[in-house]
């Protein structure tokens, strides 16, 4: 089973080096209109390689453990 893909369309987006930005088009993002804020940038934006040190990181710490 599993989800199906979406087939909503993807806004685009000029930052090509986001982690979810793939052939200029956000795919996490239904709405990256951010014109209330100052500058109007995405407050979502990650570079790739910051991204894969992120995830690295998380897997160095291990699963969440609630005991
Ligand atoms: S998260 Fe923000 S910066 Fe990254 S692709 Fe989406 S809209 Fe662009």
């Amino acid at each position: 089973m599993g989800r199906k893909p979406s087939t909503a369309i993807k806004p685009s987006c000029d930052k090509r080096d986001c982690f979810a930005n793939e052939s200029g088009a956000c795919q996490c993002l239904r709405n990256n209109d951010f014109w209330y804020r100052k500058d109007k940038s995405c407050p979502f934006y990650k570079s790739r390689a910051e991204y894969e040190k992120e995830i690295q990181r998380l897997k160095e710490k291990g699963p969440i453990r609630n005991d």
